[in-house]
């Protein structure tokens, strides 16, 4: 199949700079993508790196683009250097795209399979760390949210801990909890909120050591099995092959994961499934056409639906570049609308 490649760079503004471990980030830079077929059918992409998670830099995807010319095949997308993960990523969800609506228009689409496809999805809702989550907590239960994530490992342990109750009281019965520490913790302290977290709703402790912490595969595979509290790995899963590091070492826990920065998303997807794992579908802080592959990927996933890492829009400046905001579910129907089309014109 011979494809006519496109691609438009993007430079958006965050409405707020975002917090990171190397201080603000301000704009989110980026590529959308378009492949056309010769029958004239569209598929979309989105090259979203971020490389404190191992994706490459802009400049190398940008290059790559250039030298991959106006038409490409699928073959010469599948020779593309496998450390452009970002980019890969963007191509296949558009290679896939296009597969689907030929799929689509020889009415070859399994239409039984897609009435399992719920029509909504839950949302976590992002509280800010620290005592302000305090103020801002009571707002998104208001608005009917129901799993929440608190940043931790702000404040020194037991001073958090100590408002970590006054967090729970204001949260309804039946609520979940989610506590990211982005790898501020070590040992002692994750042992000490484990015992904490035992007899209280919270649904996981989401990268407590840092990817490089020593010893840190060991420490977390032993500590699974001693505590109630599933613990969840983000940080640490940056490449399909962290996926399967990770399985392979028998890891129970739950994977968070960012489709975007997978070379290939779709095979990620199944080999989670497989293992019947517990996932959750994360942004990337990627513009709306990322975000649909992401979503299209987390509304077809067959095991246990945990709330999606998607509460980040309005993320951008301007506006037309979010996705559908989530007050507390993202409808599949929101997802479907997402146009493209309107972005990449918007780039022009
Ligand atoms: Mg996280």
């Amino acid at each position: 199949m011979n494809l006519k490649f496109e691609y438009r760079r993007y430079h958006l503004p965050f409405r707020v700079p975002i917090r990171t471990a190397r201080g603000q980030w301000l704009v989110r830079e980026g590529f959308i993508l378009r492949l056309e077929s010769e029958d004239g059918l569209v598929g979309w992409g989105e090259i979203a790196p971020i490389t404190d998670f191992g994706s490459e830099s802009l400049e190398a995807a940008q290059s790559a683009c250039v030298s991959l010319g106006t038409f490409v095949s699928v073959e010469a997308l599948e020779g593309i250097d496998p450390n452009l993960v970002c980019l890969r990523s963007g191509f296949r969800a558009a290679v896939q795209e296009i597969y689907r609506l030929k799929a689509v228009a020889k009415s070859e689409i399994n239409t039984a399979k897609l009435t399992q496809i719920p029509e909504s999805l839950s949302v976590a809702a992002l509280l800010p760390a620290a005592v302000p989550a305090l103020g801002i907590a009571p707002f998104k239960v208001e608005q009917g949210f129901r799993t929440f994530k608190w940043k931790v490992g702000v404040l020194n342990p037991l001073d958090e801990i100590a408002i970590l109750d006054d967090l729970l009281a204001v949260l309804p019965t039946g609520s979940r909890l989610r506590l990211d520490a982005n790898g501020a913790w070590d040992q002692r302290t994750l042992e000490r909120w484990l015992k904490v977290c035992a007899d209280r709703p919270i649904e996981f402790i989401e990268q407590p050591l840092e990817k490089n912490y020593r010893g840190m595969q060991d420490i977390l595979l032993n500590i699974q099995n001693d505590y109630p509290t599933a613990i969840a790995l983000d940080e640490s899963l940056c490449h399909a092959h962290d996926v399967s590091f990770w399985s392979n070492l028998g890891w129970k826990g739950v994977y968070v994961i960012k489709p975007s920065l997978f070379a290939d998303p779709y095979h990620v997807v199944d080999q989670l499934s497989h293992l019947n794992a517990r996932v959750v579908f994360s942004s990337a802080l990627e513009t709306a056409v990322g975000a649909r592959t992401a979503l299209h990927l987390a509304f077809r996933w067959a095991g246990e639906p945990l709330a999606l890492g998607f509460g980040v829009w309005p993320l951008f400046e301007d506006a037309l570049f979010d996705g559908p905001i989530a007050y507390p579910f993202l409808m599949r129907k929101d997802v479907e609308r997402i146009n493209p089309e309107a972005l990449w014109t918007a780039l022009n």
